[in-house]
């Protein structure tokens, strides 16, 4: 990318989140992820061009030599830090304002550093070109697979319903979301497909931020501020071409419902390939740390089948770094404080510890070696600061699935395709990668804030639904 011919006409609005405010490019296969910042604070910006240089540059940092190596480089694109003319970001961000969506608007994109982080486009890779229908992508926000064990927490429904599931109450009830999602994480990292199917149908219904399609790029299905319910069909009205395709011609018949549970198994499929086939019962699950009371899917029906993730698969390895929470912020808090302290008497020990990074080899060591017991030395309590960091990032990253359609079978292979309709073992009509995004590193003086929405989010639950029978 030559930076000193940007052209705002190149570049189109893509997408958002809490932190940053993304373009994409019209031609090329590549995105701008932009800083964002409280719009109260937009004639006087909070950072000067070199911290945010500096702040763009550990998230890749924290991403291709931290989380890389927790979640599988095979997922992870880090991307890099570029400059960008002023002009150039001042005339995309008048451009972009009006596609964005009011309700992100209480933010506004950064046009005072040229700073940018350069990656490449997750929903439409450079393959599609070649073939005929575009991709589909499916983007995923899990949030947090497994219950905290009993032994950290100090009420007890937090080791019974999921943190989703509380924080859906207490967002409903501050306004946030109009609808409750009935999804729960939890069914998500089962493994088990029932429940994974369970968990996706309650993402199509209320995806908030945790679910968007894209075809060719496109975001073609997400949740908008309106209340209306979003129609599932339009929804499947995009989905049903691919569904007609290849040795799969009988499927102009199918119902709704039978393309919406196609494209699911499709989807789930793709999120359990890994290099094992076998599933793997994780830490939690044995300690029946992995099944929500919240949630509505029926407990008997999967009875005791066997649970678990592939080893490898993107999800088993979210949640084993998501699981290096093992304190839960409550039993993580004294921790902090004993650090927050240290930092207190001894400020020059913020950059040895490496409080703010950097996020190199050393840090890496220092979440991978902690020892499970505490010494009592502000090193250990400074490791499982960095271990719950890491953990926090993962509980909040998002998961990419791109599906190719195959192309049709050429006639040559027709002898193939027939016996394998004879057969019924018919092929996926897509191929699949899955990648893995939004891997910023959460900053340390994050962590009270954490303390204080728990207990916002628990006592409301505590206070109304919890409180049901
Ligand atoms: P959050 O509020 O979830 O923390 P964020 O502000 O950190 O979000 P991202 O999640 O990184 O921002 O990006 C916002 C959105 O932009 C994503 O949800 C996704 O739809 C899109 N996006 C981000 N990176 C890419 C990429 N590399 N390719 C395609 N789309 C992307
Ligand atoms: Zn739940
Ligand atoms: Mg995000
Ligand atoms: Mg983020």
């Amino acid at each position: 990318m030559e930076v000193d011919k940007m052209d705002e006409n190149d570049w189109k609005y893509h997408g958002e989140g809490n932190k940053s405010l993304v373009v994409c490019h019209v031609q090329f296969p590549r995105v701008l992820r932009l800083l964002k910042y409280p719009a109260a604070d937009s004639e006087n910006p909070p950072q000067t061009a070199e911290q945010a240089f500096r702040q763009i540059q550990n998230i890749v940092d924290f991403s291709s030599n931290v989380m890389s190596s927790m979640l599988g480089d095979k997922f992870i694109h880090s991307g890099e830090v570029v400059k960008l003319p002023l002009e150039f970001v001042r005339q995309l961000s008048i451009k972009i304002q009006q596609q964005r969506p009011a309700w992100r608007c209480d933010k506004v994109m950064d046009i005072y550093s040229g700073c940018a982080l350069c990656l490449p486009n997750l929903t439409s890779p450079a393959l599609h070109q070649a073939t005929l229908t575009p991709p589909l992508c499916i983007e995923i926000k899990p949030k947090c697979g497994f219950l905290p064990s009993p032994k950290h927490v100090s009420k007890d429904i937090k080791a019974k319903v999921c943190r989703y599931c509380m924080h859906q109450h207490f967002k409903v009830a501050s306004g946030k979301w109009k609808r409750r999602s009935l999804y729960c994480p939890l069914d998500l990292f089962s493994g088990n497909k029932q429940r994974m199917n369970f968990a996706v149908k309650h993402l199509i219904e209320e995806p908030q931020n945790n679910f968007k399609v894209f075809k060719g790029g496109q975001c073609v299905y997400s949740s908008k501020e309106s209340s209306d319910p979003l129609d599932v069909n339009t929804l499947v009205h995009h989905l049903r071409p691919y569904f007609l395709q290849g040795n799969n011609r009988t499927s102009c018949h199918m119902t709704n419902k039978a393309i919406l549970n196609e494209f699911i198994q499709v989807l789930i499929n793709a999120l359990l390939s890994g290099d094992g086939d076998e599933g793997t019962v994780t830490d939690g699950q044995d300690e029946g740390r992995s099944f929500c009371e919240a949630s509505l899917f029926n407990r008997e029906r999967v009875g005791h089948a066997s649970q678990g993730l592939p080893e490898n698969s993107v999800l088993h390895r979210i949640l084993q770094t998501q699981m290096l929470d093992m304190l839960d912020i409550e039993g993580l808090f004294p921790l902090y404080r004993r650090v927050e302290q240290h930092l207190q008497d001894f400020p020059k020990e913020r950059s040895r510890l490496q409080v703010d990074g950097p996020y190199n080899e050393a840090f890496l060591e220092k979440v991978q070696k902690c020892r499970v017991e505490d010494d009592g030395s502000v090193e250990s309590a400074v490791a499982k600061v960095h271990q719950y960091r890491v953990a926090m990032t993962a509980k909040d990253c998002s998961i990419m699935v791109v599906l190719l359609p195959r192309e049709e079978e050429k006639d040559d292979d027709e002898g193939l395709s027939t016996l394998r309709r004879l057969r019924d073992c018919r092929p996926s009509p897509f191929t699949s990668s899955v990648s893995i995004l939004d891997l910023d590193p959460k900053p340390f003086d994050s962590i009270p804030r954490q303390l204080r929405l728990d207990q916002k989010i628990v006592s409301y639950y505590l206070r109304t639904s919890g409180a049901l029978p």
